[in-house]
């Protein structure tokens, strides 16, 4: 083990992860950020990111990624393209954190800020590989606006699936609801505003097969899962809303977290419970789920990060 204590390790290196990065080079921090399997996190997967600020004209996800990644290491910052697999958090103020990778490394660390993210759950049929982009999507406030004044469906019955719908039929023409129970699990306000959207319909009981369409998404094949009858509607997208799934499995049993598994932060700051550990991005938010918001909170986590240090460094002498 390097005899070396550092002042920060990130683990992870989406928006939250490399904002967290550029604030703690800036800090002279001499942050060591460890990328994961995803370097660059969730936007790689996508072509046109057109509501991240600064961008009028919109940017594909991996060249943002790439630029944030490039500003981050204009300030020092170090990219390690490894994956982290065990942590030990000290429990006391000023403790020494350890992370631990999949390549052996094993660092000490004052502080840890993770931003490990969260990944969209998909229903694991072929054609959402197939059409990733090109007709299906995940996230309505990332993706909705390349559907306006189209036939859209969303496949869900819980909150994200209401919230989605609702928000899609602002600016499609139709939204189709599949639910594959006989009745919503949202809550009952989502539910009603859903059931008073006239361009919203519901199909209970329904479940989507397969699509089809040249390059794009033209046809979406659902089934009716009490009668077995099987249809077909014409839509150019759709949106899967069965929720997301935060990478925090390694943080089991160490880190408070909420029924779904999202870290638990202390309102208005990115603290755990433990000191000298910070969270943000969408690892720490089943909310906005949102690149810009993302950094934000990844801002917050360095400079929350660099007082907690430069306190520690101070009762330290
Ligand atoms: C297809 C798609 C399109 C989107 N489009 C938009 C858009 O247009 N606008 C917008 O604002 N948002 C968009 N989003 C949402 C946006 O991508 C996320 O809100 C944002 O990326 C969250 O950033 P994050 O840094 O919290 O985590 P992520 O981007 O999820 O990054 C998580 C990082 O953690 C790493 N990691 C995970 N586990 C470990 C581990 N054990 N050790 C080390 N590293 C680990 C991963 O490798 C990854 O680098 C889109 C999402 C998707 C999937």
């Amino acid at each position: 083990m390097s005899e070396n204590i550092h002042e920060t390790i990130i683990i992870g290196s989406g928006p939250a992860g490399y904002t967290a990065a550029i604030y703690a080079a800036r800090a002279e921090m001499n942050p060591i950020i460890l990328t994961g399997m995803e370097p660059g996190g969730q936007l790689t997967t996508t072509t046109d990111v057109e509501n991240f600020p600064g961008y009028p004209e919109g940017i594909a996800g991996p060249e943002l990624m790439g630029d944030l990644q490039k500003q981050a290491e204009r300030f020092g910052t170090e990219v390690v393209y490894d994956m982290v697999t065990e942590v030990e958090f000290a429990e006391d103020i000023g403790g020494v954190h350890i992370v631990k990778t999949s390549n052996g490394l094993v660092y000490k660390t004052y502080s840890v800020i993770i931003s490990t993210g969260a990944s969209a759950k998909y229903l694991g049929l072929d054609d959402e590989k197939k059409y990733a982009g090109s007709g299906v999507s995940a996230c309505a406030t990332c993706d909705g606006f390349f559907y306006r004044g189209k036939d859209v469906a969303v496949v869900g019955g819980g909150d994200t699936a209401a919230e989605e719908a609702t928000y899609l039929a602002k600016i499609c023409n139709k939204v189709y609801l599949l639910v594959r129970r006989d009745e919503f699990r949202a809550s009952q306000i989502m539910e009603n505003r859903v059931r008073e959207t006239k361009n919203i319909e519901i199909l209970f009981n329904h479940e989507l097969e397969g699509l089809s369409g040249d390059q794009v998404v033209e046809q979406a094949y659902i089934v009716n899962n009490k009668t077995r009858e099987k249809s077909t509607l014409k839509i150019d997208g759709v949106f899967i809303a069965i929720g997301h799934k935060p990478n925090t499995d390694i943080f089991k049993g160490k880190l408070k977290m909420d029924e779904s598994g999202y870290l638990i932060t202390k309102t208005k700051t990115t603290e755990t419970e433990i000191p000298g550990v910070f969270a943000c991005g969408d690892v720490q938010d089943n909310v906005y789920r949102q690149a810009v918001t993302a950094a934000g909170t990844g801002c917050m986590a360095a400079l929350d990060a660099e007082r907690y240090v430069a306190q520690n460094e101070f009762d330290r002498g």
